[in-house]
């Protein structure tokens, strides 16, 4: 089968690789992978061999945003059937260390997460024909497969919105407007924030924004003052979800944010950001991490499915697999991409 393998910074390609066994084992199921999507870890892998600490360290299947047709289940399994359309949830936890048994799965101190280098050796990734997963992971809903690749990303959204609490009648601001930005949007109106206000440092994805639902789409770049009305008397934001990874973002976020603001740091960016701590203090700001998701992916393919959540302004092109060097660069395009997917 084919798959799609990052051996070092700049060093993709499509190779051949051995089918997994032929038969699901008892509670597996078997998927014929059909379309994956490229998340900017995935373009942090193949740009800069890594971000942060997390360096791949020897070749690793990418992919984690994936939907496919089930070919095959094994003994035991009565949630899916052959042909069904799933998403794939590329979160392994050992469901047994404390974190697990604590409900925090996302933390597992045994985790195997899809096309991560954060474990190694790595964990092989879902960019390929077929893979073999616990039933669990085969989450079955009727809906287009494009659609289905997004219950990763949104799941993620899903799960940094639960960090802020509830969003009904909350102004809200996102910083960073790439695919995940994008999504924390959808999430805010799906919650029933009241305001939601979008920035970026680029004039095409602030589009893509304003097309689905955000307010006010501002370039903070071309723009540096355009965040200033927002910090008249102490700040206006009750919610910020910060999805770009910049320190200037963050920066611009808190002198926007109201004093007792929750403020949620999505993006990572490629070393460590430095805060304005002193506004932190001083506006009694509530500063929260998120890290992926555990039971929101479940919710996320509901979203999906019943078309609450509506991704498809957000694809932009879903390119060949054979083509996947061409996919990357797109996606590494932002004047002209949102979310690629790849076709398998
Ligand atoms: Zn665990």
């Amino acid at each position: 089968m084919k798959a799609v393998v990052i051996h070092a910074e700049n060093d993709l390609r499509v190779e051949e690789m051995a089918l997994p066994d032929a038969a699901p084992g008892p509670g597996e199921v078997q998927v014929r992978i059909r379309q994956g999507g490229i998340c900017g870890s995935d373009l942090h892998y193949y740009q800069h061999g890594g971000f942060g600490v997390v360096r791949v360290k020897h070749a690793m299947v990418l992919g984690h945003e994936a939907a496919g047709v089930v070919a095959a289940v094994g003994a035991g399994v009565t949630s899916v059937q052959p042909g069904d359309h799933v998403a794939v949830n590329p979160s392994a936890p050992c469901g047994q260390c404390r974190y697990c048994l604590a409900g925090q799965a996302q933390h597992c101190l045994d985790m195997r997460f899809n096309g991560s280098a954060m474990r190694n050796p790595h964990v092989n990734g879902l960019f390929c024909e077929t893979v073999t997963v616990a039933a669990a992971r085969a989450v079955k809903a009727v809906a287009p497969l494009e659609m289905l690749a997004f219950a990763e990303p949104l799941a993620v959204c899903l799960h940094a919105a639960r960090q802020a609490g509830s969003l009904q009648g909350q102004r809200v601001l996102v910083t960073g407007s790439g695919p995940i930005g994008a999504l924390l949007v959808m999430v805010a109106r799906h919650a029933g924030a009241r305001e939601v206000v979008a920035t970026d440092v680029a004039d095409a994805p602030l589009a893509v924004m304003r097309r689905i639902g955000a307010d006010l789409a501002l370039n903070t770049r071309t723009d540096p003052e355009s965040l200033a009305p927002f910090g008249v008397d102490k700040g206006h934001f009750d919610v910020v979800f910060e999805a770009s990874g910049a320190g200037p973002a963050l920066a611009g976020a808190l002198a926007a944010a109201r004093p007792g603001a929750v403020v949620v740091q999505v993006g990572i960016g490629n070393g460590d950001m430095s805060v304005p701590m002193n506004m932190v203090v001083a506006k009694e700001i509530t500063l929260r991490g998120t890290f992926r998701f555990h039971a929101e992916f479940d919710w996320a393919v509901a979203f999906l499915a019943s078309g609450a959540i509506d991704v498809r302004p957000l694809l932009t092109e879903v390119v060949p697999v054979a083509e996947a060097v061409r996919a990357f660069e797109l996606a590494g395009d932002r004047g002209r991409a949102m979310k690629v997917q790849l076709g398998f």
